[in-house]
């Protein structure tokens, strides 16, 4: 039986106003992060993943606005909270984790005072009740020695140690949602898979993580939603996706995986780059790019649902397989 959603995103728009026109950075976006699994948003630079992650948190800011749709949280539409509401969630519902730590961290304090704050914002309990609580933490994320680290600063760890400091952080408050943007992107392939260990780790937590790597859905995630020129192109069990992928896109970031290599096949990079925000083509958006494109592509293909829980929007779905 599938759990029931946590997060209901309904035909979400965002757009930027720039002097050269508007940028449909997410263009009618529908998914559901069901309680309890792990959902990967993959696509390139520029797919509208990001914005999709920064919608959901309520971090657009002008130019850019949420032109459409709906972003239900426990069946809360984010879009009708007050500004003082959203924060409060954001701090204890809905945490955010960036790709950069040093972004996410404070230069200037030590790492347990850091922790401590996060953990005070939300709960009224003494500070040494919150220190003891942020060693946990610590600990918790596989910080050796957290007692010592807690009275370091943020440049006296690793990358990966960081990285680690700011999941204790985002996991302070027990969040029923945790966004994961591009965590392991700047780190090494070891540091990363302790990292993608750690989060896996996270029982019971439900996780969206958004990411350029397919190679991490497969690793980590239960759903994935492939995207590209804002929309989604696939959506659908990993398991089934990976061993079968319909759209042309997803067979594309799957074949430029090294391990999706056959034998003395060479890595199958997808040809071209993805168009700019301005000049999107007025189809599909991957025509340009794909090696099936044919003239009925030059409309915008409908959403096929080839299996339950299944989607993908792709005319090859009619011409092919229907
Ligand atoms: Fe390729 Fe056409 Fe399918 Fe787009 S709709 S992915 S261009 S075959």
């Amino acid at each position: 039986m599938t759990a029931a959603p946590i997060l209901s995103v309904r035909g979400l728009a965002t757009h930027f106003d720039t002097p050269k026109g508007t940028v449909r950075a997410v263009d009618g976006v529908s998914f559901d992060v069901p309680e309890g699994r792990t959902l990967g948003i993959v696509g390139e630079s520029g797919s509208g993943k990001s914005v999709t992650s920064l919608s959901v948190m309520g971090l657009i800011d002008p130019p850019g606005r949420i032109a459409a749709g709906e972003i239900l949280f426990r069946g809360r539409d984010l879009a009708q909270l007050s500004e003082r509401e959203r924060q409060s969630l954001r701090g204890q519902s809905l945490c955010l984790v960036f790709q950069d730590p040093m972004a996410a961290l404070n230069p200037v304090y030590r790492i347990g005072r850091q922790v401590e704050e996060t953990i005070l914002a939300h709960h009224a309990i003494p500070r040494r009740e919150a220190a003891a609580r942020a060693v946990e933490l610590l600990r918790m994320v596989g910080i050796p020695d957290p007692e010592a680290r807690a009275r370091e600063f943020p440049h006296n760890l690793s990358g990966g140690m960081r990285q680690r400091v700011t999941i204790a952080m985002a996991m302070a408050n027990k969040p029923d949602l945790l966004i994961l943007d591009e965590p392991t992107t700047a780190l090494d392939v070891t540091i990363q898979a302790q990292i993608l260990d750690l989060v896996r780790g996270l029982t019971g937590t439900t996780v969206m993580l958004i990411t350029h790597d397919i190679g991490v859905v497969r690793e980590m995630c239960d759903e994935v939603v492939v995207m590209y020129g804002g929309r989604i192109m696939e959506h659908g069990p990993v398991a089934e996706i990976t061993r079968r992928p319909r759209h042309p896109y997803t067979a594309g970031l799957l074949a430029s995986l090294p391990s999706g290599r056959m034998r003395g096949q060479r890595l199958q990079p997808i040809a071209g780059s993805v168009p700019s925000p301005h000049a999107m083509p007025p189809g599909c958006p991957f025509a340009p790019r794909c090696p099936q494109a044919m003239a009925r592509c030059a409309e915008a293909p409908p959403m096929a649902a080839p299996a339950p829980g299944h989607r993908v929007a792709c005319w090859l779905e009619e011409t092919v397989h229907g």
